[in-house]
């Protein structure tokens, strides 16, 4: 990070002294929120904002209705029951009564917490929705469901203009970022990598393609094991699927159970199941691929690719959701469509080694320019501040 940005940074904190910054979402850890979060809001306070995470408590029946919002919002068709709306209204209502609503801003994330939007009438404050999820497409049973909460915010934010639409309230586009220098994305020494690869018995000995996420339909990892067999009757390879599961996400059992399965004895295929916070471990496994793959059905951001990207791997990625922002085709990565074409575009960049190279320092590139967290803290202080003081011309 450049002197002058940070600098630029300290001065939007400094305009933002006394004001508290209250983020809200539905878990700790687990999937790219959680990720941004965890970042975030340490960052936020070393350039003086006082910026502060809580997390809404559930059970697991209002995880699993939530999973089910998620997916639908994501446009996948789920079956939504009268019992599903009322889980969701009494676990935000016990939330409303049992979490302190303290911020100045208060920030909540996706639409796990999105319910505890009635509380502004009483006590006052902004209100931003930070919506992680392209609900272009989403299923309107669900989204008409939210959107009374929704409507209620004093502005909402998107990662990209196609993911939103028509609302009346501020819409703001916000991709998200990754923070260079995490555990997630630092440099580290061939001898960590390593290390990291024998603990996981992953020998060197032929190409590694590697798909990190959590273990989720959305991700696609069945599709990725097929795939990867088209490629093997050609190409000697291994694959690495590495993921872990997230405590708002019932269903991951399900999905790494039926992975197992399909991976079967195959001693090229090897499905990690990482714990949280395995930060140095996901780092290296993507620093050891020669391939990096993000296969999902739909995707939000996909936070996956930008990490990728900057480790400058050459990724191949489905074309949907926030992926797109990532990967331009043939120039910061392969975009691909279905089993055949990942499996098409991975002979390719196995075959083309050069070809490979280029795109991932190509990606790393774009990764700098737009997908850091530098930008995305400045992006997110400028909005504050144009919501605590609408008339102004904020000059920094
Ligand atoms: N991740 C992780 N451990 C895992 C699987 C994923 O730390 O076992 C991280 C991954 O590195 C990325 C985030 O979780 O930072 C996933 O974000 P993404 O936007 O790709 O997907 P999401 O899970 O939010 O749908």
């Amino acid at each position: 990070m450049g002197r002058s940005s940070i600098e630029e940074l300290r001065l939007l904190g400094a305009k933002l002294s006394g004001k508290v910054i209250q983020n809200i979402n539905s878990t700790f850890s687990g999937g790219g929120v959680a990720e941004i979060l965890s970042r975030m809001v340490p960052l936020l306070s070393q350039v003086g904002v006082d910026a502060r995470w809580d997390v809404i408590k559930g059970d697991n029946a209002f995880f699993e209705v939530t999973k089910k919002f998620h997916n639908a919002l994501h446009g996948r068709h789920e079956e939504i029951t009268e019992r599903d709306l009322s889980i969701y209204m009494e676990t935000n209502e016990r939330n409303m009564k049992e979490l302190q609503l303290y911020g100045d801003i208060m920030f909540i994330h996706d639409p796990q917490p999105a319910a505890l939007i009635q509380r502004k009438n009483e006590i006052g404050k902004k209100w931003i929705w930070r919506c992680h999820i392209d609900i272009s497409h989403a299923d309107e049973k669900v989204w008409k469901f939210l959107e009374p909460f929704v409507f209620q915010y004093d502005a909402g934010i998107f990662s990209a203009p196609a993911f939103s639409r028509h609302l009346p309230l501020r819409q703001f586009l916000i991709s998200p970022s990754i923070d260079p220098l995490s555990d997630k994305n630092r440099e580290l020494t061939p001898e960590t990598i390593d290390d990291v690869l024998a603990q996981f018995h992953i020998p060197k000995d032929k190409p590694i393609i590697t798909q990190v996420s959590r273990f989720d339909y959305l991700k696609d990892p069945v599709g990725v094991i097929e795939a990867f067999r088209m490629v093997r009757k050609s190409i000697s390879c291994r694959l690495v699927l590495a993921g872990g599961t997230a405590t708002d996400d019932p269903e991951s059992e399900k999905v790494l159970a039926e992975v197992q399965e399909k991976a079967g004895s195959d001693p090229d295929i090897h499905v990690l199941l990482i714990p949280p916070e395995s930060n140095i471990e996901i780092n290296a496994l993507q620093r050891a691929s020669t391939i990096v793959l993000q296969k999902s059905l739909r995707e939000g951001f996909g936070l996956t690719v930008a990490e990728a990207l900057w480790k400058a791997k050459p990724v191949v990625a489905s074309a949907v959701g926030g992926i797109t922002l990532q990967v331009r085709n043939k120039l910061t990565g392969l975009l691909s469509h279905g089993i055949e074409g990942t499996a098409y575009a991975i002979r390719q960049l196995l075959t083309n080694p050069d070809y490979a190279r280029r795109l991932g320092q190509n990606g790393r590139e774009h990764v700098r320019h737009n997908f850091l967290i530098t930008r995305h803290m400045r992006d997110y202080m400028l909005l504050f501040l144009a919501l605590e003081n609408p008339a102004d011309i904020i000059m920094i």
